[in-house]
């Protein structure tokens, strides 16, 4: 589950990280009390106006924007609530803001210029270890520097069984070049950082940048964190953050059936009962000349209920040109899903795109015989390869 930037560093903050102080605000006349008030609280003139959609280059697409009074809070948070944003992360048709996070200015002028920097903590699935990665390169698309000066990409990999050492924090802030009073805080942060990230029970973190004031404070200025769904039971709080209209309305109608459905650009809808069996279904369904549509795992009990949302769900793509519904019965017969499948097409009355079904495993002879039986324009296999022969007939 990503949260927005406003959500993100108030859950920094409670595990003591240090962050540009903000106030969201849902209208122009929010952004001005916004103001107002941490005016009072920080002593700032001016104040960043930033839109709360979930992705980033919110910048570049005018999604950021300083205002250096009032007037220009409530003009700028006007322009900014209500717009389409598009940004090099979202699709071509942008993302719609329902609100800005007003900030306090931290670029303000001092003894020394503010200063931008990436850091990253997130699984190193190739060690199994969490890891901090961190950059001097901040501000910038981290994919550039990757690409073009990868050699200002460093890693500090955790220990489980440790934690992040102390002379590993001090290795962070000495590699990005900082000393005296920045050098504490940059410590300070990492270790509360990584803290923060391992007690929210977080997939990752992207702060980019983390900042250097003009006097040596460090702050996140910007916070990507997503939370791990499989952790959500035990963070209720973090839970009420979900901001559904961020979300794909499908996936979300899918999420509250107990499916496992992942939105995709094909043309052939699957359904499929267990993760690594969808998985091998598109690959065939590839190989077969199709392209899937969407991944959707049933689970283990694909009865006449559930194979009947799956089949609404996947009819909503206007893309579907035929589905392929491929289950093992193990614990669920095959007999059972056969069943669960006529009787769902049963009650939707027509459906007009093919269905290939591939039953396999406990009575999958009985199964069969049903498919076939039921006077439904659906095809039934017993072999995998069968089944994409099928799907390459029917697309052709
Ligand atoms: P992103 O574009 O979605 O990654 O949004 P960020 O939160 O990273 O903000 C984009 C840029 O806005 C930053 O890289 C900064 O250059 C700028 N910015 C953010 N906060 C401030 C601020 O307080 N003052 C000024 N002058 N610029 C800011
Ligand atoms: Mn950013």
């Amino acid at each position: 589950m990503n949260l927005h930037e406003y959500q993100g560093k108030e859950v920094l903050n409670s595990f003591g990280v240090t962050i540009q102080r903000g106030i969201v605000a849902q209208t122009p006349e929010e952004a001005v009390e916004a103001a107002k008030k941490l005016t009072e609280e920080t002593g700032t003139g001016w104040h960043v106006i930033k839109a709360q959609v979930h992705a980033g280059g919110r910048g570049k697409g005018g999604g950021v924007k300083l205002a250096k009074n009032l007037d220009e809070v409530k003009t700028i948070a006007n322009d900014i609530i209500g717009m389409n944003l598009i940004t090099p992360q979202t699709s071509a048709e942008g993302k719609k803001v329902h609100q800005v996070l007003v900030a306090e200015d931290v670029y303000y002028p001092g003894d020394s210029e503010p200063e931008e920097y990436y850091i990253s903590v997130l699984l190193n699935r190739v060690t199994g270890k969490n890891m901090v990665m961190y950059s001097t390169e901040g501000g910038m698309d981290i994919e550039t520097v990757a690409e073009e000066t990868p050699h200002l990409i460093f890693h500090e990999e955790i220990d489980p069984a440790t934690g992040l050492l102390p002379f590993q924090a001090r290795k962070v802030a000495f590699n990005l070049g900082l000393s005296g009073q920045a050098f504490k805080g940059m410590t300070k942060f990492v270790t509360a950082l990584v803290k923060a990230y391992e007690s929210s029970d977080s997939s990752m973190f992207e702060i980019n940048p983390v900042l250097k004031t003009s006097d040596d404070k460090i702050i996140a200025v910007d916070a990507k964190v997503s939370i791990d769904d499989n952790a959500l039971f035990r963070h209720k709080d973090y839970e009420a953050m979900r901001d559904l209209r961020e979300e794909n309305p499908v996936e979300v109608e899918a999420a509250s059936k107990g499916l496992n459905y992942v939105d995709l650009d094909g043309n052939v809808g699957c359904m499929v009962n267990g993760a690594g069996l969808a998985m091998a279904t598109m690959d065939l369904i590839k190989q077969a000349g199709g392209e899937p549509a969407n991944f959707l795992d049933v689970g283990g009990t694909a009865d006449a209920e559930r194979v009947e949302a799956a089949f609404k769900l996947i009819l909503k793509d206007p893309a579907v040109k035929a589905i392929l519904v491929n289950i093992f019965g193990g614990i669920v017969r095959c007999d059972r899903v056969a069943q669960g499948i006529v009787d769902a097409y049963k009650n939707m009355g027509t459906i007009n795109v093919p269905i290939i079904v591939r039953l396999q495993g406990t009575n999958a002879d009985i199964a069969k015989e049903l498919i076939d039986n039921s006077g439904l324009d659906v095809q039934s296999a017993i072999e995998f390869q069968e089944a994409a022969d099928k799907v390459q007939a029917v697309l052709a």
